[in-house]
């Protein structure tokens, strides 16, 4: 664990070690400025760029979006589109999307809040205070927190997007923002739109995956101004000890650094473990917005339902930037999120049963497949090792194109991912055991 995080390494500019599928929506191709100013319609001074390679004028491209390392599934739905269409039986293990519908207490919340016009509305930063309300209820009952639902909660259009505009939030540029890798990509992604210097903290199964902030010297820590953390993990399915927890709380505490406790999974558990909040951890309120979401929990991932909770002066300032780039969560979609979370401990109940029965079934069907797989405690994913020397890009594609198994090569997670691939628990036993039988086969030719 000691060298852990004396790595964490700067990112270059242009974020260069994001292979293998970095810049996929980057400028490449695109000449920024060539084309120099030009008058719009409407007689406005318009800066336009010109395309080399299609000979068409777009409009001027910010450095930043060349900054964004590629999306790691910006080509699969694609791709999988077409498989299908050429009759391929295609098994998506990739995204963290289950097959399962919303649980019926939310679908009907949903109908019936959307025959009342006042849930057509904009929601705006206060939403509905009755989803506020719940989501205070809930706190309080699984994990004996108190808040105030109006200064110390924020409605999220899915958490994703919180987790980005906290950087906006609580970073100047040039400050430096701590982010996890392999990790869930909206934090690089806030890290490069406010301007902040993103430092690569890497996490290392020999590391348990954890990142020591208290082995970063003091001349980094006191430039850092916000840490992304995310236990349970996405995507090594690593969960952190309360101790660890309470060493970092008090890191920050000491350095006045933001920690934003990303835990969209914390209902997904087995085995009799349970996650706790950052809240439960003496002085986290100083310092800590957590971030949770309806999507994994409750499986309403295209609903975009989550919210921030925490520090009162944090959840202002990120109501302040949200204010200026949407205007909230449907109403309608909050009333049934309300439903939803004062039906959590039933409803969760349910999907850890299921997911409990796929993870035995997925385990041991990619034992018997040939690869080695440790069963986790939590969330719903599998973060399987490959061979020395396969590339995960590699095993990705093959498994795709070979036998029609979307995955998720580790290095899509960022360069420190290498050597794992991630499958998701979102398809039934028969199906997760079908797709390791070929991704055996894949190892066996690879
Ligand atoms: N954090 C992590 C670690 C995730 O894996 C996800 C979803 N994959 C999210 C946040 C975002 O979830 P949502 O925006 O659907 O609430």
């Amino acid at each position: 664990m000691q060298e852990a995080h004396a790595a964490a390494q700067a990112v270059p500019p242009r974020v260069g070690h994001w292979a293998p599928n970095a810049y996929i929506c980057g400028t490449r191709g695109i000449t920024v400025g060539r084309g120099g100013r030009r008058r719009g319609a409407a007689g406005e001074p318009r800066t336009v760029t010109e395309d080399r390679t299609k000979g068409l004028d777009v409009a001027h491209i910010a450095r930043r979006v060349g900054q964004f390392p590629g999306y790691p599934l910006a080509n699969i739905p694609r791709r999988k589109r077409e498989l299908i269409a050429a009759g391929v039986d295609v098994i998506d293990v990739g995204a963290g999307d289950p097959v399962e519908p919303p649980p019926r207490v939310a679908s009907e919340a949903l109908t019936e809040a959307l025959r009342d016009p006042a849930m057509s509305k904009y929601g705006f930063q206060l939403g509905l205070p009755a989803f506020r309300e719940a989501v205070v209820r809930y706190h309080q009952r699984r994990f004996g927190t108190a808040f105030d639902p109006m200064a110390e909660v924020l409605p999220l259009i899915g958490s994703k997007e919180g987790l980005a505009h906290f950087a906006l939030a609580t970073t100047n540029p040039g400050d430096v923002v701590i982010v996890p890798e392999p990790g869930y990509q909206c934090y690089i992604g806030g890290a490069i739109a406010s301007g902040a210097e993103a430092r690569i903290a890497p996490l290392r199964p020999e590391a348990d995956f954890l990142i020591e902030l208290g082995e970063l010297p003091a001349s980094v820590l006191r430039r850092i101004s916000l840490v992304y953390l995310n236990y349970p993990n996405n995507p090594t399915a690593a969960i952190a000890p309360r101790d660890y927890l309470e060493r970092t709380v008090a890191v920050c505490r000491e350095y006045g650094i933001a920690l934003a406790y990303d835990n969209p999974y914390v209902e997904i558990t087995y085995d009799g473990y349970r996650a706790p909040s950052i809240f439960e951890i003496e002085g986290a309120r100083e310092v800590a917005v957590e971030f949770h979401s309806c999507s994994k929990s409750f499986t309403v991932t295209g609903w975009r339902l989550g919210w921030a909770i925490g520090n009162r002066e944090l959840i202002a300032a990120l109501t302040t930037v949200k204010s200026y780039h949407d205007t909230g969560p449907f109403l309608a979609v909050q009333k049934a999120g309300a439903a939803l979370l004062d039906h959590a401990e039933d409803v969760v109940a349910e999907v850890r049963e299921r997911l409990t029965v796929r993870r035995d079934a997925a385990v041991a069907a990619l034992t018997a497949a040939g690869f080695e797989v440790q069963s986790p405690r939590a969330t719903l994913y599998l973060w399987v090792p490959l061979p020395e020397g396969l590339k995960s890009a590699d095993f990705q594609r093959m498994a795709l194109e070979e036998e029609g198994v979307v995955v998720m090569a580790g290095s899509g997670f960022g360069a420190s991912g290498e050597g794992f691939f991630r499958i998701a628990l979102t398809v039934g036993e028969d199906r997760l055991a079908e797709a390791a039988e070929r991704m055996g086969r894949v190892l066996a030719r690879a």
